[in-house]
């Protein structure tokens, strides 16, 4: 029997735990938690996403503010703001949506951004810290598939995780948080890119899968081993709709448990930036 891991239904279990927090949190202190969210052009995903973000905090309890600024804005303009929100103690976390346009570079604002504000944990210090087992933040899209297979009970110790890509923002993060000591971790890992010779072999020997390349249906059933966990975080956008990274309907029998897509990872990511959110006004009270 396959579990299908419902991200939605899960997210919405974790969005009323917060809320429950930020109504505890603000009676005790005063304090709203606050997120600062900033838009730099008009793409449309990132005010798609963006507005998201701003709805999901005022349905916990939270303030967000946004900054829109014109795709002509440049580096200094927008390290200018980022100082500002910095040294605001009313703002808690600080978010930049990416992409940004291409005369400010990513990294300078990324590194800019205090790390006690840093709800993305995209900060140097903050990856150190992750590293270390002793995270200030973890990084959304990681942190809530951690989340979710705590909470699906999947055993996670002695196993051996696959991650298939290496990026920043997901392989990376996921394969130092699931080598850690500790529940939900405890695993072997193994990293793969677009460099891993006989890829398919390698997957094969995954108890769990985690998946994150941006490549339609990439992964196949001949991927898989019988009764693998398959965690999926593509988002594609297709003549079909939108599909993951992993050919669902073809990989689904062979697993104990898989994400679909949508309604698997997507749905956490949010979840957890209000968590981290949370928790950056609660570590600021605690400094006072
Ligand atoms: P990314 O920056 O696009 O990098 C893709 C990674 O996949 C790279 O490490 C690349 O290897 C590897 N790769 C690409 N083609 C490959 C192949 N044929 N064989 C093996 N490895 C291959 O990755 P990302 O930002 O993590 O995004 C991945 C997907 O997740 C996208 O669909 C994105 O939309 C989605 N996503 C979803 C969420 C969510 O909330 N659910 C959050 C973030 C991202 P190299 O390093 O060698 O180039």
């Amino acid at each position: 029997m396959t579990t299908i891991l419902n991200g939605k239904e899960l997210s919405q279990t974790l969005r009323a735990e917060i809320a429950q927090q930020v109504a505890e949190f603000i009676q005790n202190t005063g304090v709203t938690p606050c997120l600062a969210a900033i838009l730099v052009g008009d793409d449309p995903a990132s005010q798609v996403y963006v507005r998201n973000k701003e709805k999901a905090c005022a349905a916990v309890g939270m303030k967000s503010q946004l900054f829109r600024l014109p795709a002509e804005t440049t580096e200094a303009e927008l390290l200018e703001l980022v100082a500002r929100l910095n040294a605001d103690d009313s703002v808690h976390g600080i978010l930049c949506q990416l992409p940004l346009p291409k005369q400010i570079s990513e990294k300078v604002i990324l590194d800019a951004v205090s790390p006690d504000k840093d709800v993305d944990a995209f900060h140097p210090a903050n990856v150190g810290l992750i590293l270390q087992g002793r995270p200030r933040f973890l990084p959304c899209t990681p942190f809530g598939i951690q989340e979710m297979l705590k909470r699906y009970e999947i055993e996670t110790a002695g196993k051996h995780v696959v991650v298939l890509g290496r990026s920043d923002i997901v392989g990376k993060p996921m394969a130092a948080m699931m080598v850690q000591r500790g529940l939900g971790a405890d695993s072997t890992v193994t990293v793969c890119h677009s460099r891993t010779k006989d890829l398919a072999a390698v997957t094969r020997l995954a108890d769990i899968l985690i998946v994150a390349i941006g490549k339609p249906k990439f992964v196949t059933a001949e991927m898989v081993k019988d009764g693998a966990v398959v965690v999926d975080v593509g988002i594609n956008r297709t003549d079909d709709g939108l599909v993951g990274d992993v050919d669902f309907d073809a990989v689904q029998g062979k697993t104990s448990a898989i994400t679909p897509v949508p309604g698997g990872v997507g749905p956490l990511t949010i979840t957890m930036l209000l968590g981290n959110t949370l928790k950056a006004a609660q570590d600021a009270v605690e400094k006072r």
